[in-house]
């Protein structure tokens, strides 16, 4: 039940896709109506497709992450701490400098965190993209690669946006080309699957690709270790590959709160499917990747939810029924993906309905160049 002898108090925890849509939506629904508070620890609100380019080239600081207050309406107010612990049975969440905000309604957009000490070795022995310093290291290293053999791969599932190696891959093959290096360099993209990609459909209209680039793919790889020194990664199934260059995705995790908080079922929040409420939790929702949800983790997932948890939270503000076109998510996820050579698809999906990607084209990655220079202007303020 809501106290409504007070404004209701709503807790948006993040100040990534997900929360700062969500936040926005609140605010402009409600209005004066509610109270809406966003934490961040950073303040910043970091645009993670970019570093898939910043491991190529060096990007403008404005389309990597701009000011979390620059992109929020006025009403919201923004507290900039970490959130160190939250307690549902008090409806309070603690930050790191002492305060204790209460709520009446909580939304968890925490998203997730590379946990490479998982692995052994793999953090001294291999790079990633996955995170704004470790695009920029690879970057250094692409520079100073002369040719020889480059790994790339996951090492554990679920990991966030499921396409980027995928793409990191067509467009290592474009760079090494540019730079006369193709023909001195083997490319092993290994995959924990029997495919190239998560999603069948999808992983018929990669694997071609990669026939036609020579860009080797090996399938049923599960990374146990990583020998920086010897240059080694050892598998799950018994098996070694050398490399000159390795580039593997770490395992993810949630942030330490939620799980010091017992707000996960092992690794992520478990939630309903359609209406994205904590389970077991009351007023509690969660969206984005720090989710148990059986599809991509990706921003235009935490996009779509934010959505239907906005009308959720505005109808019990409202004391009305949810409405179920807006309030149900359907597991809808849409996201471009980059195949090399100035072209690129696009994957529609959701829970019963696999994406049937077009042929590869130019006009898709003009879209996806047009979306990474609007999205500043668009998907944090609910304007697409
Ligand atoms: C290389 C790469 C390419 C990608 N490309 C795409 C793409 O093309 N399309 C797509 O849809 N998705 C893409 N993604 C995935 C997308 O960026 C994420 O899925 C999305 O950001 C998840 O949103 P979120 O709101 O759940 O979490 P995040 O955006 O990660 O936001 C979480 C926020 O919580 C804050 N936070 C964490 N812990 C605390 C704490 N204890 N206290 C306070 N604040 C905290 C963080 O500072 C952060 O601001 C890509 C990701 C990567 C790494």
């Amino acid at each position: 039940m809501v106290d409504t002898r007070h404004r209701p108090r709503i807790v948006v925890l993040g100040g990534g896709v997900g929360g700062t849509l969500t936040a926005n939506l609140l605010a402009r629904r409600l209005g004066t109506r509610a109270q809406v508070t966003l934490v961040d620890r950073t303040g910043l609100h970091i645009y993670q497709p970019s570093f898939l380019y910043a491991a190529f080239r060096p990007l403008p600081t404005r389309s990597l992450g701009r000011d979390l207050r620059s992109l929020l309406r006025r009403d919201i107010r923004l507290v900039v701490d970490e959130v160190t612990t939250i307690d549902p049975a008090s409806r309070t969440a603690g930050l790191r400098h002492g305060q204790n905000l209460e709520y009446d309604f909580l939304v968890i957009a925490l998203g997730s965190q590379l946990a490479p000490e998982r692995i052994p070795g793999l953090a001294e022995g291999s790079h990633n993209f996955y995170s704004l310093a470790g695009a920029q290291r690879l970057h250094t290293a692409l520079h100073e690669f002369s040719g020889g053999t480059v790994l790339v791969g996951v090492a554990g599932i679920p990991y966030k946006c499921p396409p980027a190696p995928i793409e990191f891959t067509f467009l290592l093959d474009d760079y090494l080309r540019r730079r006369g290096l193709r023909s001195a360099t083997t490319i092993r993209f290994l995959s924990p699957l029997n495919r190239a990609f998560t999603i069948a459909s999808a992983s018929r209209m990669i694997e071609p690709i990669f026939e036609e680039r020579r860009i080797e793919l090996h399938t049923f790889v599960n990374v146990a270790a990583v020998d920086p020194e010897k240059h080694i990664v050892t598998t799950l199934e018994d098996e070694t590959y050398d490399y000159d260059l390795a580039v593997i995705v770490p395992p993810h995790t949630t942030p330490a709160v939620l799980r010091n908080a017992g707000l996960t079922d092992g690794d992520w929040v478990p939630v309903d499917r359609q209406t994205l409420a904590v389970r077991g939790q009351e007023n509690v929702y969660a969206i984005g990747d720090c989710t148990d949800l059986p599809i991509s983790k990706a921003g235009s997932t935490a996009h779509f939810e934010a959505r239907v948890v906005a009308e959720r939270i505005t109808a019990a503000v409202e004391q009305r029924p949810v409405d179920p076109t807006r309030g149900t998510y359907h597991g809808k996820v849409m996201c471009f993906l980059e195949t090399g050579g100035g072209k690129a698809t696009y994957l529609v999906f959701d829970y019963d309905h696999e994406p049937r990607p077009p042929q590869p084209s130019r006009i898709w990655h003009l879209g996806k160049a047009v979306l990474n220079q609007a999205y500043w202007v668009t998907v944090p303020q609910g304007r697409l």
